[in-house]
């Protein structure tokens, strides 16, 4: 779907994959003028395809366009050029069962051509899909954490509540920080007083303490997380008590080591949930719990990929039933 100033989104197709061919002076290609979202489609036990909560990405989708000076995309067109690949692409999703799902990529980028900076008066709206196998395909594996005192990933006022390439560019040097370090993962702290922890490179994290759950609150230097949103309302069903708050990294460290946090999870699109088993940073290194992944975690892990594979029942309406 086009989108060019004075007109509007206009000319909508589906167009089998293939190369874009962008001029040289693409204004993305210099000013990173981009946003995307990742959502997944469940086939359900009766063989029917449903994707999960899509109007929570194309809302997500608006922000992140506001933010980046781009036209915001109307939810229904969002949900209708994923409805419509999903079902061109329908043999493409996995059967039920295990945890696979057909991946849905919709972006935007500027296609003005010009070296000056500003707002393009032309973009291109896109969406593209790929099937995903199961994230652990041997079992659910705790990850390591690197905690990064160097990198930041957000700062106030910023861009790091939007889902755009640029944030993503600036956590590629961490992250491999983290995989000499011999860790999985990296960790962000906020960038004013590098003390209260945000989130991983791509997913939120949740700290389990007994039968309360807490995320890091949004700032508006991390993501806001649909499965992160979803966690907070699925843990209430489940007899949890749920919040947002501040985690400092000191607090992190001290109730692992006098046992009142008992587990940490991250969660996203892609893995669902992960348990984290250990932490490191420059100057500490623990075990989180015994290192293997949690009741709690694995009980919400669990209650969450029932509701996207259609085997427990919606109370949410979070699925979106393409029939
Ligand atoms: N934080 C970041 C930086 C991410 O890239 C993602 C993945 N989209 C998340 C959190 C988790 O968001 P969601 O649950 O919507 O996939």
């Amino acid at each position: 779907i086009k989108w060019t100033e004075g007109r509007g989104w206009h000319d909508a197709q589906l167009v089998p994959y293939a190369p874009l061919s962008l001029d040289p002076a693409n204004m993305t290609l210099h000013y990173a003028q981009e946003i995307f979202e990742g959502l997944k489609a469940y086939r359900r036990p009766d063989g029917s395809v449903a994707s999960f909560r899509p109007e929570a990405n194309a809302e997500r989708f608006q922000r992140s366009a506001r933010r980046l000076a781009m036209p915001e995309l109307p939810v229904e067109t969002f949900i209708e050029a994923c409805d419509a690949l999903i079902q061109l692409d329908k043999a493409w999703v996995p059967a039920h069962g295990g945890e696979s799902s057909l991946y849905l990529r919709p972006f935007m980028i500027a296609t003005e051509v010009g070296l000056g900076v500003k707002p393009a008066n032309e973009y291109l709206f896109l969406v593209i899909a790929s099937p995903a196998g199961a994230y652990f395909p041997g079992g659910v594996k705790p990850v390591s954490i690197w905690l990064s005192e160097n990198y930041v990933r957000a700062v106030p006022g910023g861009i790091g509540f939007a889902k755009t390439g640029g944030n993503y560019a600036a956590s590629l040097l961490a992250q491999a920080e983290a995989a000499a370090k011999g860790c999985d993962q990296v960790a962000y702290l906020d960038a004013l007083e590098h003390k209260w922890v945000e989130e991983l490179g791509g997913m939120n994290l949740y700290f389990v303490y007994g039968d309360k759950i807490v995320t890091p609150e949004l700032t508006g230097s991390l993501l806001a997380g649909i499965t992160r949103d979803s966690l907070l309302k699925l843990a209430k069903d489940l007899g949890y008590k749920s919040e947002e708050g501040r985690i400092s990294i000191e607090d992190w460290k001290r109730d692992t080591e006098n046992g009142t946090l008992t587990e940490v999870f991250a969660c996203g699109t892609a893995a669902v949930i992960t348990p984290v088993g250990s932490v490191k940073s420059a100057g500490a290194e623990w075990t989180q719990a015994d290192g293997q992944p949690g009741k709690v975690t694995l009980e919400l892990r669990k209650a969450l990929l029932d509701i996207q594979t259609g085997v427990a029942e919606d109370v949410h309406g979070w699925m979106h039933q393409l029939g």
